[in-house]
């Protein structure tokens, strides 16, 4: 049920298998995956950072003003481009192997082996199935208060079909969706940006020096953050929009804009699937999974995607989906999803890459770490981009192994980065293979490695001659900061661990 990234992803895994699948989606192949969410998004992200770094190049004051027209047509090819694929994909193989079917129509549950699947003629027909996968995605969420007619007081579902650059615009909710928009319309200079953020601080999820990194980008840019500010109204206005904040301090402000942009999370798609008919049970944030993973409480039924509320993704929902489908027709016994090694990507202002834990987790865990920290000016691809802002961030276990815990990487092409550190905690390796290995130069991960290198107290720079830009240190349960490494402290502890080293691995230096 569902043809979004989860569900497709769900059915070309059973064919793997030889399964006969019934793949059912009521608007478009692809879901948030294409339309008004990953791709499209991402599009226009790509777009709006070759306009930023032009207009840089030539000074700030400069003007490109490309019609909204442009880039929606842009979006729109790429979009096209991903919809055929998928779709001649899904035609060759019902062609070929006949065991896809999919049929364009509303699915909704009898029992808890049929489906009744509403074409938009009102038809339906009654599908059998030995098992069920849900897979019908989230939509944007809107508050009873405020009247969103996806126009002037809009989602993510509407942002992109607008007919120009609005002169401004408000966004409400600096999570990682709102601060994506905030960076793409004030990237493109014709729109003048505001943010409205409860917390005190943009990406509260994300540790302090990133949020910071971020939030000084977005105002350089010229975004208004309305930091630790609650929204009191907002009202459409004419053709405007008109909104009411009370900031920390206990002031009020009243401000007018073109366009509202409401982005506060979204609200798992279940209206439509009858599942009162089967007793299935809900979480506050969507299907319920309980322990049982990717499986709901009735056995052969399972909810992937947004729509089982954990991370909404594409890769997560991707993976949810291929592995219900492994445990579904397994003999054998399938270990649960590893959800501690999933990267993720921000499309901000510089990008911000993760894997794993950040500091601030390690301390709400209760977890001693180490710490290595590389600002982006000490790289040299950085230096030849003349993209200086950023630092990579490695977390590590607090002792000998010194095992990857988590990585966070803020800067140009930082996404590019993270995959390797990735791998390492899914192999639950240390750091010592990626402090050898000969990294391209000039590269950006070659950061990577001078952080993993500054752990085991043989980096190129010494992180207590560049204080500012080289950090060090170890981390308590209480979040004392210990410093590590002054050159010439542990003279007799670097030779013998090269020396162990030699003798693990000549190869190795
Ligand atoms: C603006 C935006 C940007 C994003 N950027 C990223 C990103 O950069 N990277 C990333 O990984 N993720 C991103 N996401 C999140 C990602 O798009 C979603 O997590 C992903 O699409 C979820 O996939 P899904 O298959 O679970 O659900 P969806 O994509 O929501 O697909 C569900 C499908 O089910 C269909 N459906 C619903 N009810 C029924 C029914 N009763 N019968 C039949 N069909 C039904 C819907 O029409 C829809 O096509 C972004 C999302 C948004 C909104």
């Amino acid at each position: 049920m569902g043809g979004g990234p989860a569900g497709y992803a769900a059915a070309m895994r059973a064919i793997d298998f030889g399964k006969k699948v019934l793949l059912v989606e009521k608007a478009k192949l692809g879901g948030y995956g294409i339309y008004d969410g990953a791709l499209a998004s991402k599009t226009m992200w790509e777009l709006s950072n070759k306009v930023k770094t032009v207009k840089d190049e030539i000074g700030q004051d400069e003007r490109i003003d490309i019609p909204f027209s442009k880039v929606k047509e842009i979006i729109d090819e790429a979009l096209f481009e991903r919809k055929f694929q998928l779709s001649c994909h899904l035609r060759i193989i019902h062609a070929e192997t006949s065991l896809i079917n999919y049929e364009k129509g509303t699915a909704s549950f009898i029992s808890a082996n049929e489906v009744l699947i509403t074409k938009d003629s009102g038809d339906s027909f009654t599908a059998y199935a030995e098992n069920i996968i849900v897979a019908t995605g989230s939509r944007p969420r809107t508050l009873p208060n405020i009247n969103v007619d996806e126009d002037t007081i809009l989602t993510s579902d509407g942002i992109l079909h607008l007919d120009k650059f609005p002169k401004s615009l408000v966004i409400l909710g600096a999570g990682v969706i709102g601060c994506e928009f905030a960076t793409m319309f004030s990237n493109f200079g014709q729109t003048k940006v505001y943010l409205i953020d409860r917390a005190d601080r943009i990406l509260p999820f994300e540790d302090e020096d990133i949020a910071d990194v971020v939030a000084t980008k977005l105002e350089e840019n010229g975004v208004v953050i309305h930091k630790g500010s609650n929204l009191i109204r907002m009202d459409h206005n004419g053709d405007h929009v008109e909104y009411e904040i009370e900031n920390k301090d206990g002031s009020r402000e009243v401000i007018q804009v073109e366009k509202a942009m409401l982005s506060i999370g979204r609200t798992p798609n279940v209206e439509s699937l009858n599942l009162e008919n089967v007793g299935i049970k809900m979480s506050k944030r969507g299907i319920h999974i309980g322990d049982e993973d990717t499986r709901t409480n009735i056995p052969n039924i399972y909810a992937v995607g947004d729509i089982s509320g954990h991370l909404a993704l594409v890769n997560v929902g991707e993976r949810e989906a291929r592995h219900a489908v492994v445990k579904m027709f397994a003999d054998f016994p399938v270990k649960p999803i590893d959800y501690k090694n999933i990267s993720t990507i921000m499309f901000l202002s510089p990008e911000v890459a993760a894997v794993g834990i950040n500091e601030q987790q390690a301390q709400e865990q209760k977890i001693p770490i180490r710490v290595s920290k590389v600002d982006y000016s000490t790289i040299a691809r950085a230096i030849a981009m003349r993209k200086t802002t950023g630092f990579f961030k490695i977390i590590v276990s607090d002792d000998e192994d010194m095992k990857v815990l988590g990585m966070r990487a803020v800067g140009e092409h930082a996404s590019s980065a993270i995959q390797a550190v990735a791998l390492l905690m899914y192999m639950d390796k240390g750091i010592d293979e990626l402090a050898h290995m000969i990294h391209p130069h000039p590269s950006i991960v070659e950061g990577v490695q001078e952080c993993v290198r500054m752990l085991i107290g043989k980096s190129v720079y010494k992180s207590s001659i560049f204080k500012d830009k080289l950090k060090c240190y170890k981390r308590s349960v209480d979040g004392k900061i210990l410093p590590m490494y002054t050159i010439t402290e542990n003279p007799e502890e670097n030779m013998n661990r090269e020396k162990q080293r030699e003798l693990n691995d000549p190869n190795v230096h």
